[in-house]
C-alpha cells in the first residue's frame, strides 16, 4: 500500500497555525517538515509557531474569554461543545486515516480512538450539565456557605504524538465545557489530526479566539505558552523530565499544572489466574498502539509455577502479530513514529543484550524496510536493576520476570520511579483487592486490561504525574472554586476602637 501513503501525502496542504479564528502563517514563515513513519519521506510542512505567534493566540484567547465566550449561557456553550462531538463522528474515517498515516498507529486502533474523541466532548458537555455544582454548608442560623466553579481563563494545552487525536480531545472537552478559552500547542511529530481539529471547530462555530492551534517546537511554541502572562494553567502530558523542565519554567508566573507522564507499568499473573485472558490482555497492553502507550503494561511479572508455559505461549503470539501497513485493516503493529524514536527503542533491545536478557522478537516483514518498524519484542530472564526493566521504552517491548510470592512481587513493582497504572491477575478476590491496594499507582486493573470509563479519574503517582483528570476531578484543575460566606444572621464582630 505505498501507494496508498503516497497518494494520500500529496493529497495534504500544507499545515498553518489557527488563530483568532482564522488560518495563518508563523511569523516569518518558519515552517518545519512532516514525515511519514511508513515512508519516511516528507508529506507537507508545518507552520512553525513563534512566541510571537503564541503571544497572538493567548491575547484572542484572553479576549474571547473576557467577550463573547465568557458571557455566553452555558446552554449555548455546551451546544458547541455539541457540535464538536457530532463532527468529529461525521469525519470519524477521514481522522481516522489521517492519525494513521501521520503517526504510524494501525488504523483499526486510530479509529477507535477518534470514536472516543467524539464521546469525550458528548460526555463533557453532559457531565458539565449533570455534575458541576457547588456544595452549600449551613452554619447554625448565622451564615450559609456556597461553592461556585468559574472557569479559570485561558487554558494551554501540550500534547504528545502517541495518541494524538484523542489526548487533545481530553483536554480541549473539558476545557471548552466549563468554559475557558484554549490555545493548543500539538506535538510536532504528530499535527495533522491538530489541524483538522482545527477545521471542525472552526466550522462548528465558535466564537473567534476561542479555540487556538499553534503547531511548533515544544522548546520554542511550547515554552512561550508555559511562560506567557495570559494563560493561565497548562495541562500537559508527555514525557517526565518535559514535565518537570515545564514546571520549571512556568514557576515564575504560578502556572496551575497538570502533569500526565511517563509509566513503566507491571502486569501481575499469579498462577492461579485465567491464564488465557491474561495472556490475551498481556499482549494486547503492550503491542497495541505500537508500544507507544504510556499505559503499557511493560512489566510482565509472572508466577514461577506458570512461567514457562505461559512465556511459550506469549512467544506464540509475538511471532504471530501482524507487522504491517498502519492504513491496513488487518494491521496490529505500525512502524514507531520517527527514526529518533525507533533508534532509540532499538537501542533499548541493544542494552538488554548487554544487560544479560534473552531477546526474542517477531519478523518485520522486507516489504516494510523503508518504515521505522521494531518487531513485537521479549527480553525473557530481565531483573528489576536492569535499565531496560526501570527506564520507559515506549515501543513493543515487554521485559517478563518471574516472582515466587506476594511480598515480593509488590516490591518488585513498586521499585521504580514511574506509578501510572498496573494489572494483576488473579481469581482469589481477597489478593486481586490486596494487591491492587498495595501497588504505587495512579490506576489498578484487576483481571482486566486498559479500559476506562470516562467518569473516572485518570493520572498517575510518582514521577508519572501530578493531578487527577477525567470524569469531575476535571472541574478542579479546570474551573476555580470559589466559596462564598454569606452572613443570615448578625453574627459577632469585634469592635474594636468603639
Ligand atoms: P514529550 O515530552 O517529548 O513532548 C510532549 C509535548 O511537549 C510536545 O508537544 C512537545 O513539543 C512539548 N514540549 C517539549 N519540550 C517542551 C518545553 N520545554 N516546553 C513546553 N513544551 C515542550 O513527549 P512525547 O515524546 O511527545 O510523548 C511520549 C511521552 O508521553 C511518554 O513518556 C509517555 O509515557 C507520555 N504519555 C503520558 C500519558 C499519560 O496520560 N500519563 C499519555 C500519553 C503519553
Amino acid at each position: 500500500m505505498a501507494d496508498q501513503h503516497e497518494t494520500l501525502a500529496a493529497s495534504l496542504s500544507d499545515v498553518r497555525l489557527y488563530i483568532d479564528g482564522r488560518f495563518t502563517d508563523a511569523e516569518g514563515n518558519a515552517t518545519f517538515d512532516n514525515i511519514s513513519p511508513y515512508t519516511n519521506e516528507t508529506m507537507n510542512s508545518i507552520a512553525a509557531g513563534q512566541p510571537s505567534d503564541i503571544d497572538r493566540a493567548a491575547k484572542a484567547a484572553k479576549a474571547a474569554f473576557l467577550g463573547k465566550w465568557g458571557k455566553m449561557k452555558l446552554q449555548e456553550r455546551l451546544g458547541y461543545v455539541y457540535r464538536i462531538g457530532d463532527l468529529i463522528e461525521q469525519y470519524t474515517d477521514e481522522l481516522s486515516e489521517l492519525e494513521a498515516l501521520d503517526t504510524g498507529l494501525p488504523i483499526s486502533q486510530t479509529r477507535k480512538q477518534v470514536s472516543r474523541s467524539a464521546n469525550n466532548f458528548r460526555f463533557y458537555a453532559d457531565t458539565v450539565k449533570s455534575q458541576m455544582y457547588g456544595e452549600a454548608y449551613q452554619v447554625d442560623d448565622e451564615f450559609i456557605n456556597y461553592t461556585v466553579h468559574s472557569p479559570v481563563g485561558v487554558a494551554g494545552l501540550i500534547t504528545p504524538w502517541n495518541a494524538p487525536f484523542m489526548l487533545e480531545t481530553w483536554k480541549i472537552a473539558p476545557a471548552l465545557a466549563t468554559g475557558n478559552t484554549v490555545v493548543l500547542k500539538p506535538a510536532e511529530w504528530s499535527p495533522l489530526t491538530a489541524n483538522r481539529m482545527a477545521e471542525i471547530i472552526d466550522m462548528a462555530g465558535l466564537p473567534d479566539g476561542v479555540f487556538n492551534v499553534v503547531h511548533g517546537i515544544g522548546e520554542v511554541a511550547g515554552d512561550a505558552l508555559v511562560k506567557h502572562p495570559d494563560v493561565e494553567l497548562i495541562s500537559f502530558t508527555g514525557e517526565t523530565t518535559t514535565g518537570s523542565e515545564i514546571m520549571r519554567n512556568g514557576a515564575d508566573a504560578l502556572k496551575r499544572f497538570s502533569m500526565e507522564l511517563g509509566g513503566k507499568s507491571p502486569m501481575i499473573v499469579f498462577d492461579d489466574a485465567d491464564l488465557d485472558r491474561a495472556l490475551d490482555a498481556a499482549t494486547w497492553g503492550i503491542f497495541s498502539f505500537n508500544g507507544e502507550r504510556c499505559t503499557a503494561n511493560s512489566r510482565l511479572y509472572l508466577h514461577e509455577d506458570i512461567a514457562g508455559d505461559f512465556i511459550m505461549k506469549l512467544q506464540r503470539r509475538v511471532m504471530n502479530i501482524k507487522v504491517g501497513d498502519p492504513l491496513d485493516d488487518a494491521t496490529q503493529v505500525g512502524p514507531l513514529i520517527r527514526t529518533e524514536h525507533f533508534e532509540r527503542v532499538k537501542s533499548y533491545i541493544e542494552l538488554a543484550k548487554e544487560e544479560g536478557c534473552e531477546v526474542i522478537s517477531g519478523e518485520v516483514p522486507k516489504a516494510f524496510a523503508r518504515g521505522n518498524y521494531v518487531p513485537p519484542t521479549m527480553l525473557l530472564g530481565a531483573e528489576n536493576s536492569m535499565r531496560v526493566v526501570q527506564e520507559e521504552i515506549f515501543g513493543p517491548v515487554i521485559a517478563v520476570m518471574t516472582f515466587k510470592d506476594e511480598d515480593e512481587v509488590i516490591e518488585q513493582a513498586n521499585d521504580v520511579r514511574y506509578g501510572l497504572a498496573g494489572y494483576v491477575w488473579t481469581n482469589d478476590i481477597k489478593r486481586g483487592h490486596r494487591v491492587a491496594q498495595a501497588v504505587d499507582s495512579g490506576m489498578l486493573w484487576v483481571n482486566a486490561q486498559n479500559v476506562r470509563d470516562l467518569r473516572t479519574p485518570f493520572g498517575g503517582s510518582k514521577h508519572s504525574g501530578i493531578g487527577r483528570e477525567g470524569g469531575f476531578y476535571a472541574f478542579e484543575f479546570y474551573t476555580e472554586i470559589k466559596v462564598i460566606h454569606v452572613a443570615v444572621g448578625d453574627h459577632h464582630i469585634p469592635q474594636f476602637g468603639r
